[in-house]
C-alpha cells in the first residue's frame, strides 16, 4: 500500500531533523553551526534522491522508480501510479483501434482514411483489392498520386462531395466504382469506393430491355390500331360490336402513347445525343409551344405566356421541348375548363427560369416528392381518363438532369400548382 503525499508530515519531519541538530548544537554549545550542519546534510540527502530520479529517468533499464525514503518514498510511488494509469490507457486505446481496425475490414466497401492534406493515413484490405493501394508502402501518399484520373482530380478540386463520383477502377477498365469523400474530425476526410460493375450492368440491361420491348410492341399495335379502326368503320353505329370496338381502340390508343413515352425515355435516358454546345432559339420554341398548348386546351382554358425576349440557352432541343410540353400538357389536363394557366420564361439570377403554374386540382404534399417516378400518379382513375401514363415528369426530369438543371412543385390542393426549372447560367445566353 502507498502511502499518499502529505505537506504536514513533510513540515514535521523537517522540524524534527533541524531539532536534533539544535539538541546536538546546544550540547557542544554550537546551535548555530550545528543547524548549519544539518541543512547542509538533509541537502545531500535530497540531492542524492534526485540524482537517483534523474538516473532511473534517463538511463535506467527498469520500469519500476527506485523504492524512495523518507519524502521522496511519495514521490517515487506518485511516478510508478502514474505509470500504471498510463499503460492502461494505453492498453484501452491499443484495443479500441483494434476493434476499429477490425470494423473498418469488416466494410463491404474499400475505406482509406486521409489527413488535411490529402495523404493516406490508413486503408482498409478491399482498398487495396479495388483501387490497387500496397500497405503500408502507399502509407502517406496524396490520393491523386495513387489515383490518376482526370475526374478524379476535378472532383477533389471542386470540394463539392454530396455527390459521389463514378470512376473506372485505376486495376481495370472493365470496373466501375462508385467514390464518396466525407470530412469528419479535424479536416480529415474518409473516402469510401464500392464496386458496382454489376449493378451499372443490370442497369443497362433494364434500359435496353425496356427499349427493345417497347420498340418490338411498336408494329403489333400499328397493325392492331389499323384493323381495329377498318372493323369499326365496317360497323353499324347501333350494332352490339359498335362499343367494345370503341373501347378497344381508345384502348390500344393508350398503350401506343404509352410506348411513344417509353422509347422516348429512353432515349433521353440513353443521353447519347446530348450536346450542350447547340444554341436553342427559345423564341421559336415558345411559339412551336403557344400553338401545341392552344390546340390542347381548345379555347376551354386562359392561356397566357408571359416571356422574356432574347433569351436563349444552351442545349439539347427535342429533350427540354419534351420537358416543356409534358409540364404544360399536364397544367391542361389536371386543370378544370375556364381555369388559368401561366407560362413564363425568365432570367433570374441563377440562370434562366421556366415556369407553369395553373389554377388547377393541386397535389397533396405527400405525392410531391414521388411525381417524377416512372409510372407515379397520384389518382389513377383521373390519370387513365386523361390519356396520362405516368412517364410524363419521368422524361422531364431526365431531360433536366442532361441540363444541369431539377424540377421544382410547389403545390395547394384545391388550388393549383406550379411546375418549374432553372436552366443554369453558365447554358443562358441574353441578348
Ligand atoms: P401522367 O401521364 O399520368 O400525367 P406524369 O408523370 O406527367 O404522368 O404526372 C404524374 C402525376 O402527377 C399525374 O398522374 C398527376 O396526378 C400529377 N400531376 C402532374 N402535373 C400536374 C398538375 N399540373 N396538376 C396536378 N397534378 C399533376
Amino acid at each position: 500500500m502507498f502511502r499518499a503525499y502529505s505537506g504536514s508530515r513533510l513540515l514535521l519531519r523537517l522540524v524534527g531533523i533541524l531539532l536534533i541538530f539544535a539538541i546536538i548544537g546546544m550540547i557542544i554549545n554550537q546551535v548555530y553551526m550545528s543547524i548549519i550542519v544539518g541543512c547542509i546534510a538533509l541537502l545531500g540527502w535530497h540531492y542524492r534522491q534526485i540524482t537517483r530520479l534523474n538516473y532511473w529517468l534517463w538511463k535506467d533499464r527498469k520500469l519500476t522508480p527506485p523504492q524512495g525514503t523518507g519524502s521522496w518514498e511519495g514521490i517515487f510511488n506518485g511516478i510508478y501510479r502514474l505509470q500504471g494509469k498510463n499503460r492502461r490507457r494505453v492498453g484501452q486505446l491499443a484495443s479500441i483501434l483494434g476493434r476499429f481496425r477490425q470494423g473498418a475490414e469488416a466494410l463491404p466497401d474499400a475505406a482509406v482514411v486521409l489527413d488535411s492534406e490529402l495523404n493516406i493515413l490508413w486503408c482498409n484490405k478491399l482498398a487495396q483489392l479495388l483501387l490497387g493501394f500496397v500497405w503500408p508502402q502507399d502509407s502517406g501518399q496524396r490520393i491523386d498520386n495513387l489515383i490518376r484520373h482526370p475526374d478524379f482530380s476535378a472532383y477533389l478540386k471542386s470540394g463539392k462531395f454530396n455527390e459521389p463520383l463514378e470512376l473506372p477502377s485505376p486495376l481495370s477498365d472493365q470496373r466501375l466504382l462508385e467514390i464518396r469523400l466525407m470530412s469528419y474530425g479535424d479536416r480529415q476526410m474518409l473516402l469510401i469506393a464500392r464496386d458496382i460493375t454489376r449493378i451499372n450492368q443490370l442497369e443497362g440491361m433494364r434500359k435496353e430491355f425496356v427499349a427493345n420491348v417497347s420498340h418490338e410492341l411498336k408494329t403489333p399495335l400499328t397493325v392492331l390500331q389499323g384493323y381495329l379502326e377498318i372493323m369499326q368503320s365496317m360497323e353499324e353505329p347501333d350494332s352490339m360490336n359498335h362499343k367494345p370496338l370503341k373501347l378497344m381502340q381508345q384502348q390500344t390508343r393508350r398503350m401506343q402513347s404509352m410506348v411513344e413515352q417509353l422509347l422516348v425515355l429512353s432515349r433521353i435516358e440513353d443521353g447519347a445525343d446530348i450536346d450542350l454546345e447547340k444554341t436553342i432559339n427559345m423564341q421559336v420554341m415558345l411559339d412551336i409551344l403557344k400553338d401545341e398548348a392552344s390546340a390542347l386546351a381548345m379555347d376551354q382554358y386562359q392561356l397566357e405566356f408571359i416571356c422574356e425576349d432574347n433569351l436563349n440557352c444552351h442545349g439539347n432541343e427535342v429533350q427540354l421541348r419534351s420537358a416543356c410540353t409534358n409540364l404544360i400538357s399536364n397544367a391542361i389536363r389536371y386543370t378544370e375548363p375556364g381555369g388559368k394557366i401561366t407560362i413564363r420564361w425568365e432570367l433570374v439570377p441563377s440562370g434562366a427560369k421556366f415556369c407553369v403554374t395553373d389554377t388547377g386540382l393541386g397535389i397533396a404534399p405527400h405525392h410531391i416528392s414521388r411525381l417524377t417516378e416512372r409510372f407515379y400518379r397520384v389518382d389513377n382513375a383521373r390519370s387513365s381518363k386523361t390519356g396520362g401514363s405516368g412517364l410524363g415528369l419521368a422524361i422531364v426530369k431526365h431531360a433536366l438532369n442532361h441540363h444541369y438543371s431539377e424540377l421544382h412543385i410547389t403545390s395547394e390542393l384545391e388550388k393549383g400548382s406550379c411546375f418549374s426549372f432553372i436552366i443554369p447560367a453558365h447554358l443562358v445566353i441574353k441578348g
